[in-house]
């Protein structure tokens, strides 16, 4: 069966290179029949926070990518990290090395001299296990990585893979103290999770020969690893806060919605033919790690913008509503025109987020007396006055239904007995309604705002 999981490191927020290795391990496992496990990797007590462990599983439920099973803890494992350092030791895949804390610095500083990356050079790697040791030092635990050839694999996107042995040096999996480390931490917790394909950023590609040599060690088998191409900001850099967002929160608090950004990571280095929009359903239909790209892909918020427009459009008025007051709070007052599907419509317009979806309903919102644009100020003044007064009269005089459609016919017909133009009559009326020279439909625009309300801001421009 195939396992797969999202493993992050709790440093404070999911950012969406975090997201998208998630939404890309949950379609593979789902694809394949199989489970998508969560482990945090909060092993690193210094930077381990509870409320950033909260921020990503926000993140992740925000997303719609449930794991399954529970949620594993790295630090809880530690006993069993230890015990597998010890099996190392104990089947010479692993040695205790004694350097002091100097010797190592002045190999390093060695090295830097020469203008090469400091390898360790395997001082104790064949010094006898019952040789004395030295008095009075701790040693860390190193694991023996192969001193020839090199570490390969066949990547699932990457395509074939290969390090030398020279590059992996004999890496620490137990620190002085009797600390695991990262790097031995994670494959004992992927092999008792029983892991078979892991999915991460490029990044982890030099991990990855440094982690095979401890499956090696213990004789476990491999799993399938894929590395993803690192998301790019438009200039071509690694997508960071100079681009814009790029926490998961950010991008709730921006007004988008989650299955904006679950379609538009997906469509991050995986493609399925020329299809733009999909559903969750239809990704892990589809997907396959053989159709990822190898090539750093570009975050683009256009197109994240358009995903988004399609899918506000498609959202009913309840679910927007929800969401809308959570970002902004003060629309709890107008929840029933929110609610009304019909005002949705108008509002869905243009929304390319839903700040701007709530923007389109502030004509409705706004408080008297209006603010009125500096445009809209020239359809206003003395000269409106009166043929808004008429407005009012006609207006209060209607009994007809209180639909924009009525209201079409009603208005029209007030525009003929006038012998006036649409446009000049209508000019005024929105500007006074609006406080703007660009609204929805003069019609949809009366319904919506409401008689009462209507006649109060006609009045004020009045004045
Ligand atoms: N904890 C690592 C990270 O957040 C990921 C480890 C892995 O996927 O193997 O970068």
């Amino acid at each position: 069966p195939v396992v797969t999981r999202f493993a992050p490191s709790p440093t404070g927020y999911l950012h969406i290179g975090g997201a998208r290795t998630a939404l890309f391990n949950y379609l593979f496992a789902k694809h394949h029949g199989g489970k998508f496990l969560m482990r945090i990797e909060d092993t690193d007590t210094e930077r381990h926070n509870e409320a950033a462990v909260d921020a990503i599983l926000q993140g992740m439920a925000w997303m719609g990518t449930p794991h399954d099973g529970a949620i594993v803890r790295q630090r809880e494992n530690i006993g069993r990290h230890k015990e597998v350092a010890a099996q190392l030791l104990a089947n010479g895949g692993a040695y205790k090395c004694y350097c002091s804390k100097e010797e190592l610095d002045a190999m390093r500083e060695e090295a830097e001299k020469k203008g090469v990356a400091f390898r360790y050079p395997g001082t104790w790697r064949n010094v006898p296990p019952d040789a004395p040791p030295p008095a009075g030092r701790q040693p860390v635990v190193r694991i023996k990585t192969p001193e020839e050839g090199c570490t390969t694999w066949k990547d699932g996107v990457m395509g074939q893979i290969e390090i030398p042995n020279k590059d992996v040096d004999d890496f620490i999996i137990l620190r002085a103290d009797g600390t695991p480390t990262y790097l031995l931490a994670v494959v004992v917790d992927d092999h008792d999770m029983g892991v078979t394909q892991v999915i991460r950023g490029s990044d982890h590609i030099g991990n990855t020969a440094r982690q095979i040599a401890v499956f090696k060690n213990m004789g476990w088998m491999l799993p399938d690893f894929a590395h993803l191409p690192l998301i790019h900001g438009h200039d071509g850099k690694k997508l960071s806060k100079r681009h814009g967002a790029t926490g998961l929160e950010e991008f709730e608090a921006k007004g988008y919605l989650p299955e904006a950004i679950r379609n538009y990571l997906a469509r991050l280095s995986w493609s399925h033919g020329d299809d733009e929009i999909f559903s969750t359903e239809q990704a892990v239909e589809w997907f396959t790690l053989s159709a990822c790209s190898k090539g750093a892909p570009c975050f683009d918020f256009e197109k994240l913008n358009v995903l988004n427009q399609h899918y506000i459009k498609e959202a009913d008025a309840g679910r927007l509503y929800e969401i809308v007051v959570k970002l902004f709070p003060e629309v709890k007052a107008f929840a029933a025109k929110f609610r009304d599907e019909r005002i949705a419509n108008i509002l869905k317009v243009r929304a390319k987020t839903l700040i701007e979806y709530k923007q389109a309903g502030d004509f409705f919102m706004a408080k008297r007396p209006l603010e009125v644009s500096k445009a809209a100020a020239k359809d206003l003044g003395a000269a409106a006055a009166p043929h808004l007064l008429s407005v009012v009269e006609d207006l209060q005089k209607y009994q007809g239904e209180w639909t924009p459609e009525t209201l079409e016919t009603y208005i029209k017909g007030l525009v003929a007995a006038r012998e006036m133009k649409l446009g000049a009559f209508a000019k005024p009326v929105r500007a006074a309604l609006t406080g703007s020279t660009a609204s929805p439909s003069l019609f949809e625009v009366i319904w919506a705002i409401g008689k009462e309300e209507v006649l109060g801001r006609l009045r004020d421009a009045a004045e």
